[in-house]
């Protein structure tokens, strides 16, 4: 299978899955159809189906476009109203797309949205704004103890999965890092190596879980250097892991967004 990144708006990645044996291929949450349809016509690619994560717009916004030059193209997603899906997938489904040679499972991770899923195939996953390199995505509908246990779902896949993302966010979230995590020489590093990517415009997704395991403050509210960081800055007691992520993502979106 070929995955082919398609920059978007500021900082979205669509990310567009083709077989290396057929033309057909599928994109994870197109929202806006334009560099879609640009890259499938440069690769002489048919559009067989759409993957949504979640319904904000930047992730939908392609799909009436797209599925006006592919009448019969399939779009999956959440059940959820507010995606124009013609196929709801839920949690541990195994969607099975024979024409991209891709046998996905579908893995619920509320929380940034109420209805947010991720797709999941060989060691990639496709997770939205749920994971996000050095961060994660906002709680905009979940509660703190639901995106604690979608991020505990993503920690169980296995060590080498590659995190596809949709938004370059990483060197930002590594600024915020670095305020709770001051003494982590590995995301020192990670800093070095992002701004020599980002300087000559190259993309730092997909991550890797192991890393991000040991980098990512919203992925380490089990480990006390993270613990006793929030508790400092709150002033209080915090031991729970929700308690800690929660505590992270409110210390981010207060006081460095
Ligand atoms: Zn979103």
């Amino acid at each position: 299978m070929n995955i082919t990144r398609i920059p978007a708006f500021t900082d979205n990645y669509f990310w567009l899955l083709s077989s290396k044996n057929n033309h057909f291929a599928t994109i994870v949450d197109p929202g806006d159809s334009k560099p879609v349809l640009n890259t499938l016509q440069n690769e002489h690619l048919i559009l067989e189906s759409i993957l949504v994560t979640h319904h904000h717009n930047d992730h939908i916004g392609g799909i009436n476009d797209l599925k006006k030059v592919f009448p019969k193209c399939i779009v999956y997603g959440p059940d959820d109203k507010r995606i124009p899906t013609d196929i709801c997938v839920n949690d541990n489904e195994e969607l099975n797309l024979e024409n991209i040679g891709a046998k996905f499972r579908v893995i619920e991770v509320p929380g940034h949205t109420s209805s947010h899923i991720a797709y999941y195939f060989d060691k990639k996953l496709f997770c939205g704004d749920t994971l996000f390199s050095c961060g994660c995505g906002r709680l905009f509908e979940g509660t703190p103890e639901q995106m604690h246990d979608s991020l505990e779902k993503i920690q169980n896949l296995p060590d080498d999965t590659l995190v596809y993302c949709a938004h370059e966010y990483t060197l930002d979230n590594i600024g915020f890092a670095k305020i709770v995590d001051p003494l982590n020489d590995l995301l020192i590093e990670k800093e070095k190596k992002v701004i020599e990517l980002r300087d000559q415009n190259i993309p730092t997704v997909p991550s890797i879980l192991k890393e991000e395991k040991l980098i990512n403050p919203f992925l380490r509210y089990k480990d006390k250097v993270i613990m006793e960081s929030v508790a400092n800055h709150y002033k209080k007691e915090i031991s729970n892991s929700i308690e800690v992520f929660h505590h992270t993502r409110m210390w981010k979106d207060t006081e460095y967004d």
